[in-house]
């Protein structure tokens, strides 16, 4: 039978810098992909370039670092094999974390932590799995588009409004509209803020 190998593009070591688990030691798994192209994008190096890697192969990179949690970022996971990825992660004993755009409905059941950041359409069906829900949240943002979002908060799912590219003037919006909807949380990127790599 065919193994399953994932394009991707970029494996490191390094510190979630953003949302509810910042400041955690955890491996990147960075897939290549991503059919959005948001003109915000900070990944965009992601978009196409990458090497096919099967899973021994995935998994001896990993055992360099001693963490024992992974994140999966993209690109956009979901638009290759993530099932199985987060099997073949599960099954080595790793506790993984998925960042998604969540636009593919898909099978996320055995994800320990589940990001979904909406961006140009998202699943409504991914909002319903989302253990967060990460807005980013610039100028251009359309602000009836929240409310929407906001109506998937619930015990399980918090929100996280999370200001584009750190600006000033995008903060200052956050902090606004979170004054106007005190349940959901701040997220600022700190990896960027304080020149982690
Ligand atoms: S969905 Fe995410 S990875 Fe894809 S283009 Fe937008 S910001 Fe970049």
């Amino acid at each position: 039978m065919l193994q399953p190998s994932w394009k991707v593009n970029e494996i490191f070591y390094s510190i979630q810098g953003e949302g509810k688990h910042t400041g955690m030691p955890a491996v990147f798994v960075r897939l290549a992909g991503c059919s959005m192209n948001c003109p915000f994008c900070d990944t965009k190096y992601a978009a196409r370039e990458g090497n096919q890697t099967d899973g021994p192969t995935l998994l001896q990179e990993l055992s360099a670092w001693p963490a024992k949690a992974v994140i999966i970022t993209g690109g956009e996971p979901s638009e290759q094999d993530l099932p199985a990825l987060i099997a073949l992660l599960k099954d080595a004993g790793y506790q993984v974390h998925l960042e998604t755009n969540g636009s593919i409905d898909t099978d996320v059941s055995r994800a320990d932590f589940i990001c979904v950041s909406p961006k140009k359409y998202v699943s409504s069906e991914m909002l319903k799995k989302a253990d967060v829900i990460k807005i980013v949240v610039g100028q251009d943002t359309d602000l009836k588009d929240l409310e929407k979002y906001y109506a998937y908060e619930n015990a399980k799912t918090q929100i996280y409004l999370q200001p584009e590219s750190n600006k000033q003037e995008n903060i200052d919006l956050c902090v606004k509209l979170l004054k106007n909807h005190p349940s959901a949380r701040l997220s600022l990127q700190t990896h960027k803020l304080a020149n982690i790599r």
